[in-house]
């Protein structure tokens, strides 16, 4: 952390997010560290009923404990047929032992043979920024597509390998980041978000 420009922390350990959102943000001159970088920082118990709720928790939590501007996300895919599941336990949809794999079987197994036009759901993604416990802003982006019959793909995490964004007949784990970064619910959000951080980020 020797670098003079303002640090900005993303508080998340999924490093496949984390490089995402370090990506989707480089235009800004900052300095991004992630919660790798404090070991012992809480651990944000994302109970809340929105993505928004934990964005928020996880923003403040972080910032809090930082004393730095934070910037939080918190997503997860809405299958339509599954009134909006997995949604907010995207990640823990599988119970304790949850994995990307067990997730995505879990997610194709509801779905079973529904034909294509039964398929349809979106990423969905709040983004909270906080300095020093106090929240500056919460700003959401979403991506629309279809659940695939199968895992097909390997780049990106979560469900990138069995959604498949609208206008195209691959999955996310199959089209790659440059695609990926051009569509994505996080994306949408962090364009939104980027005014609310410089405008803050001289202050530090
Ligand atoms: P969070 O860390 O609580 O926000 O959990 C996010 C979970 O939602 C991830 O573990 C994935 O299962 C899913 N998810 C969120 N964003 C994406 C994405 O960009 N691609 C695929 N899955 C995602």
């Amino acid at each position: 952390m020797k670098d003079s420009k303002p640090i900005l922390v993303i508080a998340s350990r999924n490093d496949k997010k984390a490089y995402e959102i370090r990506v989707l943000l480089k235009k800004l001159r900052v300095q991004v560290v992630t919660l790798r970088d404090f070991p012992s920082a809480p651990h944000v118990r994302e109970d809340g009923k929105t993505f928004r709720d934990n964005a928020i928790k996880k923003a403040l939590t972080i910032s809090r404990y930082t004393r730095l501007l934070a910037v939080a996300d918190d997503s997860g895919l809405e299958v339509d047929i599954l009134g909006g599941a997995p949604g907010v336990r995207s990640a823990r949809f599988t119970g304790s032992g949850a994995t990307d794999t067990r997730n995505n079987r879990k997610v194709l197994r509801l779905l079973g043979d529904l034909p294509m036009n039964r398929r349809g759901g979106a990423f969905k993604c709040a983004v909270a920024i906080a300095r020093s416990g106090k929240l500056l802003g919460v700003v959401e982006g979403s991506c629309r597509g279809k659940i695939g019959f199968k895992m097909i793909g390997r780049i990106g995490f979560g469900y990138d390998e069995i959604f498949i964004p609208v206008g195209y007949r691959q999955t996310f784990g199959q089209l790659g980041y440059r695609i990926k970064h051009r569509l994505s619910h996080r994306s949408k959000a962090l364009k939104k978000a980027v005014p609310i951080l410089k405008k803050h980020l001289g202050a530090d």
